[in-house]
């Protein structure tokens, strides 16, 4: 399996929605566009074939004014899973979700990773200037850009397109961690993909990053960063029922949890502590469970499991809350995250490196 790589814009590809680029594309394409500036800007899209505002904006700026006047920088376009960009879905049953097989992927090889490690091999040899890979939500989210990395040009490169920052470092095999090796690197989240506004938000940053010269290399002030980090990830027990909406009195069972019926509206909103997250009548041991990402169970620290309520025990910012039950059930009803003081950052605290001795150090006579 192999990337196509072109120098120009195949005829008619600008005017195909995400679900026709099949007709024109065989699989995944990169495009290179000339621009002034000569170091590019990567800008990917469809690495989930039902997530379109990527393309969207891309397609939209293409076919304004640059139809006619030079791009401002060089650019890389990489249009991922059009196969199942043709049926609207994330990827197909064939295939394993894309952004999951870049370098540093924990999952079984496939043909994708090496399809992928050849992608980013070629695009690091293009000595990118930023790189920028545009997502969008299942539920009603924030616009808000991620990093893999605490470095001062990315988080200037996130802040560019919102305000909200948030760190992660689960799941691994991501682009923006692979490319972050080697340039600036952040992934977009664009809430709804049926909501045209996150194409419309995307295509005025990419607008911006590419008049951009440089990126600073001091971290953004304060007042112009609100950055989280995702270190939890939050079910329900497998033998729990949950329902969102209070109980009646009489309704009221056995191992069922009652959630807020608008829980899905409290995505970036920080939960203080106390807050109650659910209401339930079983003395259930565990009827939640919150995973850190290193794979302890921090249920306990995160949340205070009464009798009859779950209320939390500090204060918590979810994201991704859904009230979809399939996926509450095959994924997980949030994450969990926590606020990073930018002042830290400034100070350089959460960048020491860990204070214990170099090997070599120890083994000295
Ligand atoms: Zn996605």
């Amino acid at each position: 399996m192999k990337p196509t790589i072109l120098d120009h814009l195949p005829p008619g590809l600008l005017d195909c929605a995400a679900n026709e680029l099949s007709t024109l594309l065989s699989g995944p394409t990169l495009i290179h566009l000339p621009g002034r500036k000569t170091r590019p800007l990567v800008v990917s899209v469809l690495q989930h074939g039902n997530e379109t505002s990527g393309w969207d904006a891309v397609r939209r700026l293409l076919k304004g004014r640059y139809q006619r006047d030079p791009l401002p920088r060089s650019l890389i376009i990489l249009i991922g899973n059009v196969e199942a960009a043709a049926k609207n879905l994330r990827y197909l049953p064939h295939q394993p979700d894309f952004n999951r097989c870049w370098p540093g992927s924990i999952l079984p090889s496939t043909p994708w990773h090496e399809l992928w490690a050849e992608v980013t091999k070629h695009v690091s040899q293009c000595h990118p200037f930023a790189s920028i890979d545009v997502h969008n939500n299942t539920g009603r989210n924030p616009h808000y850009a991620a990093v893999n990395h605490i470095d001062p040009q990315m988080l200037h490169l996130a802040c560019e397109f919102s305000k909200t920052v948030v760190y992660f470092t689960e799941p691994k095999g991501v682009l923006s961690d692979a490319f972050g090796q080697f340039c600036p690197s952040v992934t977009l989240e664009c809430g709804l993909s049926a909501d045209s506004s996150g194409a419309d938000h995307a295509m005025a940053y990419l607008e911006r990053v590419l008049h951009l010269d440089s990126l600073l290399s001091e971290f953004p002030a304060p007042e112009c960063l609100e950055l989280y980090q995702m270190f939890a990830t939050l079910t329900i027990a497998p033998d729990m029922d949950f329902y969102f909406g209070d109980p009646r009195q009489e309704q009221t069972l056995d191992n069922v949890l009652y959630f807020p019926k608008d829980l899905d509206t409290h995505n970036f909103s920080e939960w203080p502590r106390g807050f109650c997250l659910a209401h339930y009548q079983a003395n259930h041991q565990q009827p939640v469970v919150a995973s850190s990402h290193s794979g302890e169970d921090v249920t306990k620290a995160c949340f205070d499991i009464q009798e009859k309520t779950i209320a939390t025990q500090k204060p918590l910012m979810p994201a991704m809350l859904t009230l979809d039950p399939f996926a509450v059930r095959n994924d997980c009803l949030c994450y969990l995250m926590e606020r990073l003081n930018v002042n830290d950052l400034v100070g350089g605290t959460l960048h020491e490196a860990p204070q214990t001795p170099l090997p070599e150090v120890i083994d000295q006579p």
